[in-house]
């Protein structure tokens, strides 16, 4: 008989109303049970594994990614696919992260949750949990029909290091711009093997040291060099610099002088678009040149979830800045498209 680990983090899917506050707070695993009686019917036997405490998903840091990671690799030989309930604020993020911890996979990992409770008549979270787990039982020839890490929800199966959180009240919550969708449900649960990712040969290990000391810096047009030196000059170890279009940033030579003092400080700094869909092209136009010259590299078509816990993942692997750079510009799970 298959079997499949819930892994239940936290959020909407499982909050009920506080009393007394009025807001939504993460609740255990046994309501979830007792409003979903369809789990029993199903052909699969489940297991269920509650972290504590349980979460909302914007209190999710790299060390729980970490234990999820260590869960996963201690369970892996007794179940025949995860599925994770997490909230859906990061969801994505620890998608991402756990694509990049989680190496030669060869069973799925399948996020998922709701934007309502599962106790509300309206909710969305029923379709979402019972479809994740078919999605995480599904074989063929005996092997895992998606082997990755993915997210499902509202009927869509993406790749989870390309997915984004896109809207916080559509039940269509998540998207995945620059790469097809992995699977989709309707009366069929129809596959898309093209593109999801082979059987890997090598034999399943986990890499769970991040470091986070990382920077964020967006543009915006009237960015001022205070606001540019608060990231540059401080002792973050990378910096992901979120462009405009495909990877333009302004040419003023207080900016450039800027990114170049940041290099040549050893800080890795890559290139992503604020634009969802399409890539970073440097040296496409004068406002990128620069930054190909002095060693910026292009994230291409990362997602901002996907550039941040790669960084995250590579500076925690005791890699030179050379190495870090290399690996930033190709994909090792499937996260970019060179
Ligand atoms: N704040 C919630 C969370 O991310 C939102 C959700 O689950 O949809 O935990």
């Amino acid at each position: 008989m298959t079997k499949i680990l819930i892994i239940y983090t936290g959020g909407t899917i499982g909050m009920v109303n506080d009393a007394k506050t009025g807001t939504l707070i993460p609740f255990d695993f046994e309501q979830i049970k007792e409003n979903v009686p369809e789990l029993a019917r199903l052909d699969y036997q489940l297991s269920v594994h509650s972290f504590d405490p349980i979460l909302d998903s914007s209190n999710m840091d790299p060390e729980i990614w970490k234990a999820l990671a260590e869960l996963i690799k201690q369970e892996y030989e007794h179940f025949d696919g995860f599925v994770i309930l997490h909230g859906s604020d990061t969801m994505s993020f620890t998608a991402a992260a756990l694509s990049f911890m989680l190496q030669n996979l060869a069973k799925p990992v399948v996020l998922t949750g709701s934007q309502l409770p599962i106790g509300e008549i309206r909710t969305d979270a029923k379709e979402n949990l019972i479809t994740a787990l078919e999605i995480a039982a599904t074989k063929k020839n005996g092997r895992a029909m998606v082997p990755e890490v993915c997210v499902y929800f509202d009927y869509q199966l993406f790749r989870g290091n390309r997915s984004i959180k896109y809207n916080s009240e559509k039940f269509e919550a998540f998207a995945s711009p620059n790469y097809p969708i992995l699977a989709e449900a309707g009366v069929n649960l129809t596959f898309y093997p093209n593109y999801i990712l082979p059987i890997p040969e090598k034999p399943f290990e986990i890499h769970t040291t991040f470091n986070s000391n990382i920077g964020v810096l967006k543009m915006y047009p009237g960015i001022t060099e205070n606001a540019v030196k608060a990231i540059t000059e401080s002792d973050v170890d990378a910096i992901v610099l979120e462009a405009f279009g495909s990877g333009n940033t302004t040419t003023a030579p207080w900016f450039i002088a800027c990114l170049q003092k940041a290099v040549a400080n050893d800080k890795v700094i890559i290139d992503i678009s604020q634009c969802k869909g399409g890539a970073v092209q440097l040296g496409l136009y004068e406002t990128s040149r620069e930054l190909q010259q002095m060693g910026i590299v292009s994230g291409y078509d990362l997602t901002f979830e996907a550039a941040v816990t790669k960084l995250m993942y590579l500076l925690g692997q005791g890699l030179n800045t050379t190495e870090i750079k290399q690996l930033l510009e190709v994909a090792i799970a499937g996260e970019l498209t060179v």
